[in-house]
């Protein structure tokens, strides 16, 4: 293996692996360095969800992430799982005051082109027939196409691989080296490799990664776990969510855990709990909807799948008998203003930042590539990157 090239990806998300596979297109000679496996994070623990993300200044990163998965589809030999219709939202209303919170975040996909409805409680019922009686109706959102995030993140490394990049996976990055000001590589439990040009694309771990460079990233994490079922007859025809779960453009998601609040055994604070009830077509339900700060490895927060799964019987209540596989979790990378941090670190010439992707890093992963790989090789953006420049929390140092 050559230990040096021109640039060095570190993580093997999603992330990772778009903006590796993007540079070997365009000729860069690319090496990714993974310390587990290819997709052993959060890009392959998610529900796998494809949907407008309620804003422009998203928007363009979705669009391009879309096309190109629906490209990748249709070459690699891995099935993503990705079909050409929407499965559907309906966002449920069991309460009077939920309607507010479902109509805003309705309205937000409209103005994507998405199409969406008012559904009294008779039309609910009719679109849902399973769905617990009492509910005073929902919105329908046309949206949401679900793919397997796994075989997407792989098939990315797989086709960033066949294009000349280097993947090397169980290798550590354990410090970014610089040198008078500027990256010089990367040292690792496997040695030290040479470049230029350094990318970060650590995940919930990019600020541990920035900070052995002395910089610090306004990054935290928020652990979603997720209960999956054995494979039934169909349960729910749409993906069935609770009201005011998912986060709107610009909110940041769980407060950070402070030391007061650690002092207190506050700690991890108070998850975030809504429900997220899907049934891909494999007749396997994926039961999620939590968000609980992270600060370790052990993964915190257990007891918000009991909650979980309540809230599911509680929405279908012949979910109640249908055995449990798995639960397990993954750590989202959150920014401070629910937007990713995506390009050049101030004060380190050639270190690259592209994180912070939240709950949406499937979404926007794909475009995500582009931005990068067009932003390190000095070429014109296809997206206003302004928005993303990981300067705009001002320079901490570490
Ligand atoms: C429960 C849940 C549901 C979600 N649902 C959706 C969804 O429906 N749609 C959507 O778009 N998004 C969803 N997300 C969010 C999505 O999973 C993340 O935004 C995305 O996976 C982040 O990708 P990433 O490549 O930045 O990070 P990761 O997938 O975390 O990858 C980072 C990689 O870096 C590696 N790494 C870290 N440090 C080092 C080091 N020092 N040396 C070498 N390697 C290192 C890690 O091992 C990891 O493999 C969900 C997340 C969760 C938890």
């Amino acid at each position: 293996m050559d230990r040096s090239a021109e640039v060095i990806v570190v993580g093997g998300g999603i992330i990772g692996c778009s903006i590796a596979a993007e540079l070997a297109r365009s000729g860069t000679q690319v090496l990714l360095l993974e310390r587990y496996e290819i997709a052993s994070a959060a890009s392959g623990r998610n529900h796998g969800l494809i949907f407008y993300p309620q804003t422009e200044v998203t928007g363009p990163l979705y669009r391009a992430s879309h096309e190109m998965y629906r490209r990748l589809r249709d070459v690699t030999e891995i099935d993503l799982g990705l079909g050409d219709t929407p499965a559907g939202f309906i966002i449920l209303i069991s309460h009077e005051s939920e309607w507010d919170a479902a109509e805003t975040e309705a309205r937000a996909s409209a103005l994507g082109g998405v199409e969406i409805e008012r559904l009294d409680s008779a039309q609910l019922a009719e679109a849902e027939p399973n769905v617990a009686e009492g509910h005073l109706g929902g919105w329908f959102i046309g949206d949401g196409y679900v793919l397997d995030p796994a075989a997407l993140t792989l098939a990315t490394a797989l086709e960033a691989d066949a294009l000349g990049a280097a993947i090397k996976t169980h290798t550590d990055v354990k410090q970014i080296m610089t040198r008078k000001g500027r990256t010089s590589g990367v040292a690792t439990d496997k040695g030290i490799f040479e470049a230029d040009v350094v990318v970060d694309a650590a995940g919930p771990w990019a600020s541990k990664l920035a900070r052995s460079a002395g910089l610090d990233l306004a990054l935290q994490g928020a652990r979603g776990w997720l209960l999956l079922t054995q494979a039934v007859a169909p349960l729910a025809r749409h993906l069935l969510e609770s009201s005011g779960w998912h986060l709107m453009a610009g909110e940041p998601g769980p407060l950070a855990v402070t030391v007061g609040g650690f002092a207190a055994e506050d700690e991890p604070r108070a998850p975030d709990v809504g429900l997220l009830i899907q049934q891909n077509s494999t007749g396997h339900v994926l039961l999620g909807g939590s968000r609980i700060s992270s600060t370790r490895d052990d993964p915190e927060g257990f007891e918000v799948t009991r909650e979980i799964a309540r809230r599911a019987v509680g929405a279908i209540p012949a979910l109640s008998e249908v055995p449990l596989t798995a639960v397990w979790s993954g750590v989202r990378p959150m920014s401070s203003d629910g937007y990713p941090l995506i390009g050049w670190m101030p004060e380190i010439e050639g270190l690259f930042v592209a994180s912070g992707h939240g709950g949406q890093g499937m979404i926007l992963g794909g475009g995500t590539g582009r931005l990068s790989a067009q932003l390190i090789r000095g070429e014109d953006p296809f997206v206003d990157p302004t928005a993303f420049d990981p300067g705009r929390f001002g320079l901490k140092r570490a």
